[in-house]
C-alpha cells in the first residue's frame, strides 16, 4: 500500500438525545466568561472519553477536551463572539480564548462540512472536575491531514 496512512482520528458525532447528561459550570480564569455545558455522557461515565491530542495547538495549550453540541453550551457571561479567536492551517477550526486572562476555553469548526454543530470544550475550565480521574483517549492529531489539505497535496 502506497497510500498515505490516515491515523485514527475519529471525527465525533452528536450524542443521542436520550443519553444521560450532566451539567457542568465553567469559566475562564478571570471570570470574563462564565458558561455551562451539558455533557453526555457525564465525565465520570466509563463511556466518556476525554481527548488528549498531540497536535500543534493542543500540545501547546494543554487542551483536554470533549465534544459537546453547540446547543448544549450556554453562556451566562460573555459569548462565543466575545472570545478572541485563532485559526491556522486549513482554518477549519476557531480556537477561542479569553482576551484578558488567555484561558483556552473551547474550539469550534468554522467549516459547515467539517463536524459542524459541535464544540470542543476544554474540560480544564470546568468546576469540580479532577482531571486526574478522567479517562483520557489519545488522539494523534499531529499526523492528521484534513481532507482538503490531502486533496490539495495530491493535486
Ligand atoms: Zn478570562
Amino acid at each position: 500500500m502506497s497510500e498515505a496512512k490516515q491515523p485514527d482520528v475519529a471525527l465525533p458525532t452528536a450524542p443521542s438525545a436520550d443519553a444521560p447528561t450532566e451539567m457542568y459550570n465553567a469559566s475562564c480564569h478571570c471570570g470574563a466568561f462564565v458558561y455551562s455545558i451539558l455533557a453526555s455522557p457525564p465525565l465520570n461515565d466509563p463511556a466518556t472519553q476525554v481527548m488528549e491530542c498531540n497536535c500543534s495547538i493542543c500540545s501547546r495549550n494543554g487542551y483536554l477536551f470533549i465534544y459537546v453540541p453547540n446547543t448544549r453550551v450556554t453562556f451566562q457571561k460573555g459569548s462565543i463572539q466575545d472570545f478572541r479567536s485563532y485559526s491556522f492551517g486549513s482554518r477549519k477550526m476557531g480556537h477561542y480564548f479569553c482576551g484578558t486572562c488567555g484561558a483556552s476555553c473551547m474550539a469550534r469548526s468554522t467549516d459547515p462540512t467539517f463536524f459542524a454543530g459541535l464544540t470542543c470544550v476544554n474540560v480544564r475550565m470546568l468546576e469540580n472536575v479532577d482531571v486526574k480521574t478522567l479517562k483520557l483517549k489519545f488522539a494523534d492529531g499531529k499526523s492528521y491531514t484534513p481532507p482538503d489539505a490531502a486533496a490539495a497535496a495530491a493535486a
